[in-house]
């Protein structure tokens, strides 16, 4: 058993070395990848679930690695906001996603919004708003068009005034706001009050249990009630399956996201998806 537990430990200490060593490698290259555009926008799409519509789009910032191929947020995020690159790096994925939302409606792939997700940081940056302002100016969106999502947590923990300030000004210039990874969080309904959404997205790991579990399709029916109330828009994360989507529908939420319509997807695919959606 000694050795077992010994030779455990090189294989975590092995695995934990080469962690490290990946965990400098993209740190430094990070900069460079930056000016060379490898952080692009994919999109999941958004759907209705009543008419089938396809009515937005989450941006999903990937690093499209020369060497090590195509890397997911989980194996990078956590450098940048170490490196305190997140910002600029969301900065030209959100530019690149935008260009794309106004090619894809010059092509007559109408959306009617595009979402992103947001860090606490920029949040809280007073220059925020102007950034987001000239971006989409430039392009001639409008602010009603974009939804920023939110994590409760960043609402929260940060229950600092520029956090709560930002969330407000960008309400206030007409964005939307919906509020991340619902019930997942400590004060989730704490969220609720201090700002304005308009949107909650209810965590996949409701979608998930709600085959297998009463109470896990008790309190999703509670908090679909509870939005209904506040006037919310519901949008389904997760939904992985047919009968996800059948229970999420028939418990009202109105628009449903995940692997059973389309993993994200790069620019050019999304635009395949869609196409081939409308012939069928
Ligand atoms: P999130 O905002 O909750 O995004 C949803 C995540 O769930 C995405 O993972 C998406 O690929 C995944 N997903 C979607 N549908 C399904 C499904 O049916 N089943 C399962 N198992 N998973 C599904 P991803 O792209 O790896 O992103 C992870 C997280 O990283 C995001 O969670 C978000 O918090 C963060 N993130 C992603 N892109 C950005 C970005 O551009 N900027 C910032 N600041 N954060 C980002
Ligand atoms: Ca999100
Ligand atoms: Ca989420
Ligand atoms: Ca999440």
């Amino acid at each position: 058993a000694k050795e077992g537990g010994r030779l455990r430990s090189q294989v975590y200490d092995a695995r934990l070395g080469r962690k490290y060593a990946l965990m400098g490698r993209l740190t430094r290259e990070m900069e460079p990848a930056l000016a060379a555009g490898e952080f692009v926008p994919f999109f999941q799409p958004q759907i209705e679930p009543a008419t089938g519509r396809l009515t937005g789009a989450e941006v999903l910032v990937r690093w499209l690695h020369p060497q090590l191929g195509l890397l997911n947020p989980v194996e990078f995020i956590f450098v940048a906001e170490r490196n305190r690159m997140m910002g600029r790096i969301d900065h030209e994925v959100r530019k690149l996603a935008l260009d794309t939302f106004k090619k894809w409606q010059r092509y007559g792939l109408q959306l009617d919004q595009m979402s992103f997700n947001l860090t606490a940081e920029k949040l809280g940056d007073k220059t925020f708003v102007d950034e987001i302002m000239r971006d989409i100016e430039q392009r001639k969106i409008k602010p009603s068009q974009i939804c920023f999502e939110l994590l409760e947590s960043i609402l929260i923990d940060g229950a600092n005034a520029p956090v709560l300030e930002g969330a407000a000004d960008l309400s206030f210039a007409g964005f939307k706001l919906a509020l991340d990874d619902f019930g997942t969080g400590h004060a989730s309904i704490a969220s609720l009050i201090s700002v304005p959404v308009d949107t909650v997205k209810i965590d996949r790991s409701f979608i998930n249990g709600l085959h297998s579990s009463k109470r896990i399709r008790s309190m999703t029916k509670a908090i679909i009630g509870l939005c209904q109330q506040l006037r919310l828009k519901i949008v389904a994360e997760g939904v992985e399956d047919v009968r996800d989507l059948q229970l999420v529908q028939e418990m009202g939420c109105d628009y449903v996201q995940g692997y059973y319509f389309a993993k994200p997807m790069s620019s050019n695919d999304f635009w395949d998806w869609a196409q081939s959606r409308q012939i069928e």
